[in-house]
């Protein structure tokens, strides 16, 4: 059998007069598309074209680009008017140049504080806080400003919060609830026997702990009190300011002298007054700047103008504030976000093993005053706020506070102890808390509701009748009268 009679062959072999014609078609098609690609036409629709089986219907009349017509007579793979071109997206097509913001620009509009709405209504009868407001218990469930300069101290003290409302009032106003004048009382008393008064705000989440911590500050301003404030207490455990072992420490300790040095320029502006009149009574020998005995506090803090020395100049201003007698006033030493202090920090020893919070020099202070290792000695208060938001778990702190809060009722309650299943408690953490004051927080009362929804609505932000029945519905939405959900239920459409 010959090969070109093998019936195989002859099927599986294309015909010489089959491939004569196919390289003849596609020499025919190449040179098509040669020739669109030099009148500027699209290589895909020219081979589209080429390939088309459809009759090609009104050919004669255009559709118009973008129209349905358009649509259905162009091949299915392409999409009309559109070319897809790989190339780089241009930044801005328009030639102009946007300005990037600034180092910390950012930063600041995040943080940014409003504390006025001129479009809010202004709230007649509205007075302001006195020296003695919040200790006299018929202002509880009342509402009461801020005098003005105060405002400019809890400004410099980093005291307002962003996730408050402050945008949305006329003035900044604060209630007074039973637990402001149990603070605030307990303050006094300590002030007075030069005593201090260690203790801790909990509470759940929006229950208004930082802002019981503002009230405190706020009084300590009225009455003459130093006052250092750390505002958020997370800027120093997590890593995000330089920090420095300091010699001659054991356990060796680590300062931080970015966030010391801005420390000292809050407490300048906060306690402008008190630390023009205060006097050094010590020689600080170890600073870069001379300060001769008996010059003002403030010449003291004006010497720290760059971080490195902040730390050595935050001590000198330490002992000065502390000094006994001298005419030294009481102090109030805050801090908001205990959870991120009472865990082991993000930083790590150059050998990479982890530093324990309490080994950063700054957060042992505060402990040390609020565990009672040290006290003020012209008296006064150490007050630490957790936070509920953003916040690691911390069973050693919770337990620690709930024992204390258990402590304190007496009567009978069991004092809860450790699981012993659960890991990660720490004994750090638990000496600190050993011996603290605890008020826990919890929804307002009906009638400290409805004094603040008067508020709202006096200051044209609510718009409903304030009754009992809108107090009931708002106190029962906001879970129990949390103040911060209460807001949530009646403000939120109003926030901006
Ligand atoms: P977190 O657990 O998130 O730290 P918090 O308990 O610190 O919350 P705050 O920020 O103090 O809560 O308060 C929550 C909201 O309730 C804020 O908008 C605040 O303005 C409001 N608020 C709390 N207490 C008062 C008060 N006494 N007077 C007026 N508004 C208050
Ligand atoms: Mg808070």
């Amino acid at each position: 059998m010959s090969a070109s009679n093998c019936l195989r062959c002859c099927l599986l072999r294309p015909s010489v007069v089959g491939r004569a014609g196919a390289t003849a078609a596609t020499a025919k098609a190449s040179a098509a598309a040669t020739a669109r690609l030099r009148q500027g036409m699209p290589l895909a629709a020219a081979a589209a074209a080429s390939f088309s089986t459809t009759a090609n219907r009104g050919a004669n009349q255009k559709p118009k680009p973008g129209t349905k017509a358009a649509e259905r007579n162009a091949p299915p793979s392409i999409r009309q008017g559109k070319l897809f071109t790989i190339k780089k997206k241009k930044k801005n097509d328009s030639g102009a140049r946007v300005k990037s913001p600034l180092p910390g620009e950012r930063k600041a509009f995040r943080k940014r504080i409003l504390l006025s709405n001129t479009n809010a209504l202004p709230v007649p009868g509205l007075t302001d806080l006195g020296a003695e407001s919040m200790l006299d218990p018929s202002n509880v469930c009342k509402v009461l400003s801020l005098p003005d300069d105060v405002v400019d101290q809890l400004r410099a003290d980093e005291a307002f919060k962003t996730t408050q409302c402050w945008s949305m009032f006329r003035k900044p106003s604060i209630l007074i609830r039973t637990e402001t004048v149990d603070l605030i009382t307990r303050m006094h008393a300590a002030a007075k026997t030069n005593k201090t008064l260690r203790l801790v705000l909990t509470g759940d989440r929006v229950t208004g702990k930082s802002l019981m911590l503002l009230q405190a500050i706020t009084q300590a301003h009225l009455n003459d009190w130093l006052v250092v404030n750390i505002p958020d207490a997370q800027e120093l455990t997590t890593a995000c300011t330089e920090y420095a072992p300091i010699l001659d420490t054991e356990p060796i300790q680590y300062m931080q002298q970015n966030y010391v040095l801005k420390l000292i320029q809050a407490i300048k502006k906060s306690n402008e007054k008190l630390l023009l009149k205060l006097t050094t009574v010590f020689s600080h020998a170890g600073l870069p700047q001379n300060i001769p005995i008996k010059s003002p506090l403030m010449q003291l803090a004006n010497s720290a103008k760059e971080a490195e020395g902040a730390w050595a100049v935050f001590q000198a201003m330490w002992q000065e504030m502390t000094a006994q007698g001298h005419g030294r006033p009481p102090m109030l030493l805050s801090l908001d976000g205990l959870t991120h202090i009472m865990r082991i920090s993000d930083y790590r020893t150059p050998a990479f093993n982890p530093i324990h919070s309490h080994d950063l020099a700054l957060v042992r202070l505060f402990t040390d005053h609020l565990s009672g290792a040290t006290s003020l000695p012209n008296g006064g208060a150490v007050i630490a706020a957790t936070n509920r938001n953003n916040a690691p778990r911390n069973p050693s702190m919770e337990l620690a506070l709930a024992q204390r809060e258990a402590e304190q009722l007496g009567g009978g309650k069991d004092v809860p102890q450790p699981q012993p299943y659960l890991k990660g408690y720490d004994e750090r953490v638990e000496a600190v808390l050993r011996n603290v004051q605890v008020i826990k927080l919890q929804g307002l009362s009906k009638l400290e509701a409805r004094a603040l929804m008067e508020y709202w609505a006096a200051s044209g932000v609510l718009r409903i009748t304030v009754d009992e029945k809108s107090v009931t519905e708002k106190w029962a939405l906001g879970g129990s009268g949390v103040v911060g959900e209460m807001e949530r239920a009646s403000l939120l459409t109003m926030r901006f």
